[in-house]
């Protein structure tokens, strides 16, 4: 199983960069994670959001963020809305179930003496 997280959305923050004091660089970034397997892809309710300056190019940690940026970033999470939740089946979980179906048929139609191999 794989779990990787897409890219959603980015706000751009006005608040002061903990680092390098810039106005204009602070950016939110909201992901969700996917889990994916062999079978199946399936977009999860699991959201990370993630605040990076781009004028210092530094990741702000949450240890670092200011009231100011959390009541902001509070907010802004309060305001996103995820992806909703999906489950898909790959390509070779419907050859898999299609040939499982023919199987069964044929195995229906020999059993009912129907066909005679
Ligand atoms: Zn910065």
């Amino acid at each position: 199983m794989n779990n990787s997280y897409i890219h959603i959305q980015t706000e751009t923050l006005n608040n002061n960069c903990p680092e390098c004091f810039s106005t204009d660089g602070l950016q939110l970034n909201f992901s969700q994670k996917i889990t994916e397997t062999r079978f199946y892809k399936a977009v999860t309710n699991d959201v990370i959001c993630e605040l990076r300056c781009k004028v210092c190019d530094t990741d702000i940690f949450p240890v670092r963020w200011t009231d100011d940026i959390e009541r902001i970033i509070g907010y802004k999470k309060k305001a996103f809305t995820p992806k909703s939740k999906s489950f898909k089946l790959k390509r070779i979980t419907w050859i898999f179930l299609i040939i499982l179906d023919i199987l069964v048929l044929l195995g229906i139609l020999l059993a009912a003496g129907v066909i005679k191999i």
